[in-house]
């Protein structure tokens, strides 16, 4: 039975937007289409292992290109997993991913005009097609189903579905070619194109090509255009920055190059690879509570899945990439993987990794790091509170501004140590909305006054952050808004004699402010300011204060 159905109206603007601001990458479409015929190859492949009755066994994965000049169509054939007509509709026809609404308003405020490689955060993978296509026919039969679904649309703002005949399971997507994006027709450009962005796909890409031998002879041979080496598996050494980068953009869906490339293989007790990466921005649904991450696990060059989260502490769950253990069973699942020692050391390893890597890039590119704390930091600041073996070492990783640094400098609390006065015992540190609120504060007068480095802290987690650190490498950490400072013995003398003397000013001044403050003192934290509010040592920020207030604690 065939029905039109409408777009969901945020694809309907989606498809204008992709065929409008993605023009100068149109060759990425077939990349896309590539790609999610390895996806759909991935998830057959792992159904043939996990459950036998199937017969998915022995299938030759593959990947078939077949442009056709005379129709100006170009098809992209795989033998994966396939679509029911219930998953056509839904996921040619909606945005599955969270943000769509994210992406709308990118788009409304300009972002993406700015910078259109953002797209390909929001999962428009297939729609890119419509860059090059007047039409797009998806067939399709999914593993176990008896009936095919023809899926079509000509990105008029709806779609039709139909049931169709199919023979064997697999997708078929053809695109006919706007008149002039006929250049994808060439046997050479497409050749060209896999080269550039496919290489590493694990199962082979093939096309007809037309071959003649010596006497001129004609004759028509299937070639593998891809060269299919399990990149993570290959030696660094044969790896070129490309070919990083393309993978990198195949597995987490992001159009930028990533930041840095991170790629090993463990030996010993637990072997296996890995190639990871750090993107160079965060995507908008990092703080989203549902948001997936962790590294694609595979056994033995097999996908298991998409994200293993235990493979990877919630704050590094900025890092993408693959991870590929011989030593894990191909049927494990998520409660094997939940308690499992193996899975333990990997992840202690990669944690291990990540985070001297990131050490490596803050003492050679400053700026490359910069980027990196500017959209990362915060949720790396995370492990302090929940990674207690390695909270010292997460903290050797933030950079902050102080109230000695130029505008455009930042230091870490070695530095800051390094430059601690000799009779200074403590760190300092002020917590508030920005560095231009806080480095004016009255708090800092007497710092500055004795020359005394206090600590720029800015982000709204940094009091709960700072209080769990509580010392690094032996020396406390003190936020100035907080209770009793002396910086030197001298000062403190002077004002337990000033208390003694004026103690009866004191008395005087708590009984007409009797039940609104707690204590009234004699402080040399001021310098020009006659007196300030303090809190108590053991009380909340109270930036803190307010972030709990505006979240109804
Ligand atoms: P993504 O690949 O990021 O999920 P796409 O827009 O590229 O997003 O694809 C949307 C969805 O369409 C996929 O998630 C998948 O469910 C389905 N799909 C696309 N191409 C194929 C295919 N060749 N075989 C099976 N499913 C497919
Ligand atoms: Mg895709």
């Amino acid at each position: 039975m065939a029905e039109t159905v409408q777009f969901q109206a945020e694809v309907k603007e989606l498809l204008n937007l992709v065929i409008n601001s993605l023009y100068t990458h149109k060759e990425i479409f077939l990349r896309e289409l590539i790609s999610n015929a390895s996806d759909a190859i991935d998830k057959a492949k792992y159904l043939s292992i996990t459950d036998k009755s199937n017969n998915l066994a022995g299938t030759e994965w593959k990947i078939k290109i077949k442009p056709d000049k005379d129709e100006g169509t170009i098809t992209i054939s795989d033998n994966g997993i396939g679509l029911s007509r219930d998953e056509a509709v839904k996921s040619l026809g909606t945005i599955a991913h969270s943000g769509t609404k994210e992406f709308i308003n990118a788009v409304k405020s300009g972002q993406i005009k700015e910078q259109p490689e953002l797209i390909g955060q929001f999962g428009v993978g297939f729609y890119s097609a419509f860059m090059v296509a007047d039409k797009i026919t998806v067939i399709s039969k999914k593993v176990g189903e008896e009936k095919g679904v023809k899926w079509e649309s000509a990105a008029d703002g709806t779609f039709t579905v139909d049931d169709a005949d199919k023979e064997n399971f697999g997708t078929d997507v053809t695109v006919t070619l706007k008149k002039d994006e006929r250049e994808f027709l060439d046997e050479w450009r497409i050749k060209e194109i896999v080269k550039k962005y496919s290489d590493y796909i694990e199962y082979p890409i093939t096309m007809d090509v037309e071959k003649e031998d010596k006497d001129g002879n004609k004759s028509v041979e299937e070639e593998t255009l891809n060269s299919m080496k399990a990149l993570w598996l290959k030696d660094k050494s044969e790896i070129t920055e490309n070919e990083y980068n393309e993978f990198y953009k195949h597995i987490s869906h992001d159009f930028t190059d990533p930041l840095e490339t991170i790629h090993f293989k463990a030996e010993g007790t637990q072997e296996f690879s890995a190639l990871l990466y750090i993107p160079s921005h965060a995507p908008f649904d990092i703080f989203y509570k549902d948001f997936k991450f962790g590294p694609a696990l595979y056994v033995k060059k097999v996908q298991i899945m998409d994200h293993c989260e235990e493979l990877m502490p919630p704050y590094l769950r900025f890092i993408k990439g693959v991870v590929d253990s011989s030593d894990l069973p191909l049927n494990v699942s998520r409660e094997i993987l939940q308690n499992n020692r193996k899975v333990e050391v990997i992840k202690k390893n990669i944690t291990k990794k990540v985070l001297e890597t990131l050490k490596k890039v803050k003492e050679n590119d400053s700026e490359k790091y910069d980027k990196f704390i500017g959209e990362f930091g915060k949720i790396l600041k995370e492990g302090i509170h929940y990674d207690f073996s390695r909270k010292e070492e997460i903290a050797g990783l933030l950079t902050f501004h102080t109230t000695k640094t130029a505008a455009n400098e930042k230091i870490d609390f070695d530095k800051y140590l390094e430059n601690m006065k000799e009779e200074q015992k403590e760190i300092y540190y002020i917590c508030g909305d920005s560095v231009d609120e806080v480095k004016n504060s009255p708090y800092l007068e007497r710092f500055k006054d004795k020359d005394v480095e206090v600590i720029f802290f800015t982000d709204e987690i940094d009091d709960m952050i700072m209080s769990t650190l509580g010392e690094y490498k032996g020396k406390t950490l003190k936020s100035v808004l907080k209770g009793d400072i002396s910086l030197d013995e001298e000062e403190k003398k002077e004002t337990e004699n000033r208390e003694k003397e004026l103690k009866g000013f004191l008395d005087s001044i708590k009984d007409h402010l009797k039940g609104k403050v707690k204590d009234v003192k004699i402080s040399n934290r001021l310098k020009d300011s006659p007196a300030c509010l303090v809190v108590d040592e053991d009380a909340m920020d109270p930036a803190m204060k307010k972030l709990l207030e505006s979240m109804g604690q």
